[in-house]
């Protein structure tokens, strides 16, 4: 998986699985709670899974969103499985086990001076 903090466009939309989940409409029934419901947007192919106006798809739906990862980290309606959330789980796991890493060794070499 890659991790680059510098994605391209290219990269970064690679990492949708193009389920076509997040393309559903959506009940927000408060409390911080999303059901999804089985009404597809009127753009998706549910054969293919793939919108059918993709290029211009901000023009046809304007609720649509290009997600970026901030949008990822702080919007509560995506689905669980979805990829892009699996991405940013696996990079913060990473990024955490690097960092105690990092003290360790930190903590080995400060030990060793001594
Ligand atoms: S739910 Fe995630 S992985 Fe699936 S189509 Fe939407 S953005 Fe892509």
């Amino acid at each position: 998986m890659d991790l680059r903090e510098d994605l391209d466009r290219k990269d970064w939309e690679a990492i949708c699985r193009k389920c076509g989940r997040c393309c559903y409409e959506k009940v927000d029934l408060g409390g911080g709670v999303i059901r999804y419901t089985d009404e597809p947007c009127q753009y998706l192919d549910t054969k293919t899974n793939l919108c059918k106006v993709y290029e211009n798809r901000h023009i046809a739906e304007p609720d649509c969103i290009s997600l970026t990862e901030h949008l990822v980290r702080t919007l509560n309606w995506l689905p669980d499985e979805c990829a892009y959330l699996e991405y940013i789980r696996y990079k913060d796991t990473l990024t955490a086990v690097r960092g105690a890493e990092k003290k360790r060794k930190r903590g080995r070499n400060s030990k060793r001076r001594h």
